[in-house]
């Protein structure tokens, strides 16, 4: 039996729609069984409201536990509110890695994209592929148009594909058998 993908949406339920992401991933982790859940509350722990951001490695607690209580061997996080980690002002997303969670935000993705929704919804799959490829043990490359490359803004995550390099896949691989 495939190991379960499984995709969360976190807060509230606008924006983004996750059946849309779903199918961009299906045709890149072919060897997994990518799955929609039932939208989850963010604790209020996880909510910094000095800042007015979401703690993202505490969300990524609660989505290890959660992926433990539906039976996802991975599980995406998606929420529209702005995630950060200390010593840090913004991240677009973070990951276990390797592990079982991780999670994005769409809340920077949409900067410029108000009349493009094909620039934003390639945003969003960029950095979930981005985030599953740690869960999946990967770290970060050197190759700036690998889905791999750190995005330090927007500007990187629009230059990179939404796709692995031939040694990101390479290597991808090579953990799953392991
Ligand atoms: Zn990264
Ligand atoms: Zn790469």
């Amino acid at each position: 039996m495939s190991e379960t993908l499984g995709l969360v949406k976190l807060g509230s339920s606008e924006g983004y729609k996750l059946e849309d992401l779903k199918v961009e991933l299906k045709d890149r982790f072919r060897d997994y069984d990518v799955r929609v859940f039932n939208r989850l509350d963010i604790p209020a722990l996880a909510f910094d409201s000095l800042r007015e951001q979401c703690h993202s490695t505490r969300i990524l607690v609660l989505l290890e536990e959660h992926a433990q209580t539906v039976g996802a061997q991975h599980l995406l996080g998606v929420t529209s509110f702005d995630l950060y980690v200390p010593g840090m002002n913004f991240v677009f997303g973070e990951a276990r890695c390797p592990g079982r969670a991780a999670v994005i935000s769409t809340y920077r993705l949409s900067v410029g994209s108000s009349n493009n929704p094909k620039l934003f919804g390639s945003r969003v799959v960029k950095e979930a592929v981005h985030e599953i490829g740690h869960m999946l043990g990967l770290k970060h490359c050197s190759e700036a148009l690998c889905v791999m490359y750190f995005s330090e803004r927007l500007a990187d995550t629009d230059r990179k594909e939404a796709d692995f390099c031939s040694n990101c896949e390479h290597r991808m691989r090579l953990v799953e058998v392991e």
